[in-house]
């Protein structure tokens, strides 16, 4: 069950979701919050810090370890705007979390019951409360912008519309994991602006560039 002080707490969450929204960065945010405090705050910077670990809840749990200076977490709720992933749900049960709350389920890498319950492990998670659906509603609409606009974009950029070196799409939507996925065939269709995007990813990954 969820209450208003949960909603409290789930839209500071939904703030931390639209930095990275700001940032180009999938938009999901998360805090932590013990006795009607804030202990840390995150979200998603896999993209600005090129780590794929990088996931608000791993980010606020970091932030909250370092204000109580334990890496014990017990009685804190973390509230994240998507079901936390396999990694998450490792972190959560690391640091002994004892309520998560999210607001979107995922299909695809949710771990507490989505796409798998990590909780069906013995002695897993085995502590903490689970609640879910608060504000889902807000949490799905800023998820479905992010990939909507990102669509669009990468549609324009298809048609061979321009794109500004530096300006904002290469950094509101890095485009580096697609380009990653098949660099032979995007050189090979490449226009001008993608063949910017691709050597940098190359550059940065230590590969010649053409
Ligand atoms: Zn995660």
């Amino acid at each position: 069950m969820t209450g208003t002080g949960d909603r409290r707490w789930m839209a500071e969450a939904l703030e931390e979701a639209k930095v990275a929204f700001d940032r180009g960065e999938v938009p999901v945010g998360a805090v932590i919050v013990l006795e009607g405090r804030i202990l840390g705050r995150g979200y998603n910077l896999i993209e600005t810090l090129g780590d794929a670990t990088a996931h608000a809840e791993i980010i606020a749990i970091g932030a909250a370890s370092r204000t109580v200076g334990d890496w014990r977490l017990n009685g804190s709720t973390l509230y994240a705007t998507l079901e936390p992933c396999l990694m998450c749900a490792g972190a959560i049960d690391a640091c002994r979390m004892s309520r998560l709350v999210y607001a979107a389920g995922d299909p695809r890498k949710g771990s507490f019951g989505s796409a798998v319950d990590v909780r069906e492990i013995r002695g897993f998670c085995s502590g903490l409360s689970v609640d879910y659906g608060l504000m889902v509603e807000e949490s799905s609409a800023l998820l479905e912008a992010f990939f909507r606009e990102r669509r669009s974009e990468e549609g324009k950029i298809r048609r061979g519309g321009r794109v500004d070196e530096g300006g904002g799409l290469e950094n509101r939507f890095p485009r580096k994991r697609d380009v990653g996925s098949n660099p032979t065939l995007s050189a090979m269709n490449s226009r001008g602006s993608e063949r910017i995007g691709l050597n940098r990813g190359l550059r940065k990954r230590g590969l010649p560039t053409r």
